[in-house]
């Protein structure tokens, strides 16, 4: 058995811009512009533990648009997670 589940890019390209992944599919990199980004408008909680540190718990997803030259379109989500106790993944 030798089944595959992760997608991973070769290292080389991991570092760049996004790449599409449908061009790739096709042998060819082309790399995805940004578009535009949203996200859902909840709002933010930030607040200090007992040691005086700030906390910034962010619930909004963030959508984030690139498209590339050949018309495919790639939408990245993106979860903000807090830089002090890791919420929401803790
Ligand atoms: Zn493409
Ligand atoms: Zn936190």
């Amino acid at each position: 058995m030798n089944s595959k589940s992760e997608k991973r890019l070769p290292s080389s390209v991991e570092v760049h811009m996004p790449i599409c992944f449908e061009c790739y599919k096709d042998g060819i990199q082309t790399e995805l512009k940004y578009q535009k980004s949203t996200s859902t408008l909840m709002s933010v909680n930030e607040f200090y533990d007992e040691g005086g540190v700030l906390h910034h718990h962010d619930p909004n997803v963030h959508s984030v648009y690139y498209k590339c030259d050949k018309g495919h379109e790639l939408i990245l989500l993106e979860k903000p997670v807090c830089g002090v106790c890791g919420w929401p993944d803790d």
